[in-house]
């Protein structure tokens, strides 16, 4: 995932979308074993710097954004959450919880207290001599919390290269705003979308289209989001999504951010067609929250296979019109020819 170019525009992007004083993305990484991906980060504040990785791939909480906003605002989250203050306050309530109801938990509570520090921890160096602390980040893992892994960490003390687990302070399975997009949802949009390609215009068998919301993102308020995504019926999902690869992915946010900005509606190969509306904004259609769909529906983006055939119908109806007219021209003509012998 380090070198691809889809990768680097992302972490370009999610710079820009990121105050640059407070955070830093360094770069992102994955770890497949587990289904994660991670934004390595810099958080500033005015006590030190926090070093960390953030998931925006989370398979145990069935995480896995797609979006650089919503990646960002994750990222922003993040740096709320592990603020000296807000953290101590966030420690001192684990604390509490462990100690009441969680004592029972003798093995891996010492585990939990040593990730409290909420710093990389090595798996040799920092957490307590255990042959199976797989087994407890697992179980950490399981009660909801979110650990970062790196595989390769310097370690200070050991002096090596060694898995270290870094504790988060957020609860991303309690937390609202994101529209989660399960694997088994993603695989299930796909298949009702029978892997069409909707910027390609064709069938690909590649578990690379991702379900991409017609409804650009941007538009969105809190309101727009939709919690129970899993309910959602095949007809529902034919509406709400389309497929794109990662790449017409970025390039839908970045047409949809210009839009969002200029009121201009966009194009694709730079063509001024829309099947709804015309190049302007509509007016007296606001650009933010549920109703500014109606601003986004015919603009070329928004619903590409939708676009494609409507073109289609209007480049054969004008050919069809231009093919009425020629034969109307020639018996005009003829016409006159035949007045002419009279
Ligand atoms: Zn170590």
């Amino acid at each position: 995932m380090k070198s691809s170019p889809a990768t680097k525009i992302l972490r370009e992007e999610l710079q820009k979308l990121v105050n640059p004083k407070a955070i830093l993305i360094v770069g992102l990484r994955e770890h497949s074993k587990a289904s994660e991906r991670y934004a390595d980060v810099v958080f500033y504040y005015s006590s030190g710097q926090w070093d960390g990785s953030i998931p925006f791939h989370y398979r145990r909480a069935g995480l896995f954004l797609e979006d650089s906003t919503q990646i960002a605002n994750l990222i922003k989250d993040a740096y709320e959450a592990s603020k000296p203050q807000n953290a101590r306050k966030w420690i001192d309530g684990e604390k509490r919880k462990w100690n009441q109801d969680r004592s029972g938990k003798t093995v891996t509570k010492p585990f939990f207290d040593a990730l409290l520090s909420l710093r990389w921890s090595c798996v040799d160096s920092d957490l307590p001599k255990n042959r199976n602390w797989a087994r407890r980040i697992q179980d950490i893992k399981e009660m909801g919390y979110i650990l970062a892994t790196h595989t390769h960490y310097p370690c200070k003390k050991c002096g090596r290269n060694t898995t270290h687990i870094l504790l988060i302070p957020l609860k991303v399975t309690t937390q609202t705003g994101y529209e989660l997009i399960t694997p088994a949802l993603r695989k299930r949009i796909q298949n009702i979308l029978g892997y069409y390609d909707a910027f390609e215009g064709k069938v690909r068998h590649t578990d690379s289209l991702i379900p991409d919301h017609k409804f650009p993102e941007i538009s969105w308020d809190p309101k727009t989001r939709q919690k129970n995504l899993e309910s959602l019926t095949d007809e529902e999902i034919r509406a709400k999504f389309q497929l794109l690869d990662n790449q017409r992915n970025l390039q839908k946010r970045e047409v949809s951010r210009q839009i969002f900005q200029t009121g201009k509606r966009g194009t694709i190969f730079g063509i001024k067609y829309y099947y709804v509306g015309g190049e302007e904004w509509p007016r007296g259609i606001s650009r933010f929250g549920k109703k500014s769909e109606a601003g986004w529906i015919g603009s070329p983006w928004y619903d590409i296979e939708k676009w494609r055939q409507s073109l289609n119908r209007d480049i054969e109806r004008w050919r069809q019109m231009e093919k009425d007219i020629a034969k109307i021209k020639k018996e005009n003509e003829e016409l006159r020819k035949k007045l002419g012998k009279l």
